[in-house]
């Protein structure tokens, strides 16, 4: 690694660990005890967003690459793609978004036309706080802004533990691979507990369905439902093959 790529990856590694981390920890122990204000949301929102910088920065001090920040923001949310989602596969937009509107006041309309044709007028005044969530509310959408966008945003980015500037730059060239990770390297015994024992939480807001919210709010002028996906999916289980590395024994019939 060249000194300019080391420094930039060694800052956001400083930013990563003395800033981002500490504010989700509250944020999510806050979200969880139903403390959540609207000033935690916008201040954690544009911690995230701000990391984006810092990544953008190491992209770019490579040699010849000049990726930007707007490029940048897409990529982590086709790597961090959740199947059945509506609202969380633009989630690192829309926090890019509502950070770009309580900076500059008003959002830049041209530079976010797509989002704001889907989402309605998004904005610093479309987020409220009401019995104890966040609201994201536009014409067409009504949600708890905290579980639906930023809480998965910031699994995906504050909650990631770098074991040092190697882990950092890796995170910097394509998010996804570093924490989705691969479930085959697990003890098969543990896969097999998670295969017989799958939990469902809602693909929209991630609660269960006693704790999901969804049915109060709207998505894409629609009323809200609980969606259920099993949390602990392993794509790549195959039954015969993890009975096979439990025990040596175990033959398909
Ligand atoms: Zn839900």
């Amino acid at each position: 690694m060249d000194p300019k790529t080391e420094k930039t990856c060694d800052d956001f590694y400083l930013y990563h660990q003395t800033l981002l981390s500490p504010a989700a920890q509250e944020f999510e122990s806050n979200l969880s005890a139903g403390r959540v204000r609207l000033h935690h949301v916008v201040q954690v929102n544009m911690l995230t967003a701000h990391a984006v910088d810092y990544l953008v920065a190491i992209r770019n001090s490579t040699r010849g690459s000049q990726v930007k920040r707007s490029q940048l923001v897409r990529e982590f949310d086709k790597d961090f793609f959740v199947l059945g989602a509506r609202v969380q596969n633009q989630k690192f937009q829309i926090v890019d978004a509502v950070n770009n509107s309580v900076k500059h006041i008003e959002l830049d309309r041209g530079r976010y036309k797509e989002l704001v044709t889907k989402y309605g007028d998004i904005g610093f005044r479309c987020l409220r706080e009401e019995g104890g969530l966040v609201l994201f509310e536009t014409t067409k959408y009504r949600f708890d802004y905290s579980r639906v966008v930023l809480g998965p945003v910031l699994s995906s980015i504050a909650r990631v533990c770098f074991d040092g500037i190697e882990a950092v730059y890796g995170f910097a060239q394509g998010g996804g691979e570093l924490i989705q990770g691969d479930a085959s390297d697990e003890d098969p015994i543990d896969r097999m507990i998670a295969y017989c024992n799958p939990v469902y939480k809602c693909d929209d807001c991630g609660q269960s369905e006693d704790d999901c919210r969804c049915g109060e709010f709207v998505y894409d002028g629609e009323r809200g439902e609980f969606r259920p996906f099993k949390e602990n999916s392993d794509f790549n289980f195959d039954f015969d093959d993890v009975m096979a590395e439990i025990s040596g024994a175990y033959t398909k019939d």
